[in-house]
């Protein structure tokens, strides 16, 4: 690693983390969504395990980095368990389309070698971030979708499972509870039915290698077929050692318009900005509504 002053960084649509890789490699950061969450939508005991499982989902991404794993390793290890807890929109606990189906997409980039994957519109592979990743590792492509999708995971012997499997009693309640909303053409869910926590990870390894993943069941309700920025590269994941390494999340089609983890790693290659300043840049000059 030549630059030891890049940054790895992932943030949230109004919230931002940042990791400054000066400190010393390995670092790892992680994410469980966007949004407001108000004291009364969540009870004690789901706060805690929420942060039980995300303290896991961190401790076990590091654990590999410290062995002197890889960044992609790392993150895929945090977002597998975030993805099997029912706490976050991702996986088991994702949220529920028009129809009452899941439809998940992922994506995951290595920033030393600029490769990327996805899934998008899946709705049988357990982890869909692994998905992601064999599309990277094992195929010529970068994005597949659908049933496509399912028929090459199946052929890389991912598990598979039923669409149920991803079904919790709290997101089957939340989704009939948003039906009348969306019955009325609303459609974006208000807050009491929305489901916050897409999940993401960024890290750099001990060669100063970077790498970034999001996984997401995208937004209650919403169409079917409907794809969000969490499976599209540069718009929810991005990765390049030469900036930094994104995975951000908000507002699935305000960030797809924007390109906005693309336009941060931009912003640093091309206008000399600092993450922080690119970061802002984006968030409040070319993000709006
Ligand atoms: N960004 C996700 C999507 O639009 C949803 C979310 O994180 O709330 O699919």
């Amino acid at each position: 690693m030549k630059n030891l002053n890049k940054l790895v960084f992932t943030f949230l649509a109004l919230h931002c983390l940042q990791v400054n890789a000066q400190n010393k490699y390995p670092v790892i950061v992680i994410h469980g969504g966007a949004g407001v969450i108000e004291r009364g939508m969540l009870s004690e005991v789901d706060e805690a395990a929420i942060i039980e499982v995300l303290q896991l989902a961190l401790d076990s991404g590091y654990a590999v980095l410290d062995r002197g794993g890889s960044a992609l390793n790392a993150i895929e290890k945090s977002i597998i368990i975030l993805e099997n807890s029912p706490y976050f929109n991702a996986g088991h606990g994702a949220v529920m389309n028009y129809d009452g189906r899941h439809e998940l997409d992922a994506s995951i980039m290595d920033g030393s070698t600029l490769e990327a994957g996805a899934v998008a519109g899946i709705s049988t592979v357990k982890n869909p971030i692994l998905a992601a990743k064999a599309v990277m590792l094992n195929s010529p492509h970068v994005l597949l979708s659908g049933k496509g999708a399912e028929i090459f995971a199946k052929s890389e012997n991912l598990e598979l499972v039923d669409n149920s499997y991803f079904t919790t009693e709290k997101i089957k309640k939340s989704w009939s509870e948003s039906k009348p909303q969306q019955l009325k053409g609303e459609g974006s869910p208000g807050a009491k039915t929305k489901k916050f926590g897409t999940v993401g990870a960024v890290a750099v390894d001990r060669e100063g290698n970077i790498a970034a993943g999001t996984s997401t069941g995208g937004m209650m309700n919403k169409k079917h077929g409907r794809i969000g920025d969490s499976p599209l590269i540069g718009a929810g994941t991005y990765a390049d050692n030469s900036t930094c390494g994104i995975s951000c999340t908000g507002h699935g089609e305000y960030f797809i318009r924007v390109g906005v983890a693309k336009e941060i790693s931009d912003q640093m290659a091309f206008a000399n900005k600092s993450l922080s300043e690119a970061v802002q840049f984006t968030l409040h000059k070319k993000l709006t509504g």
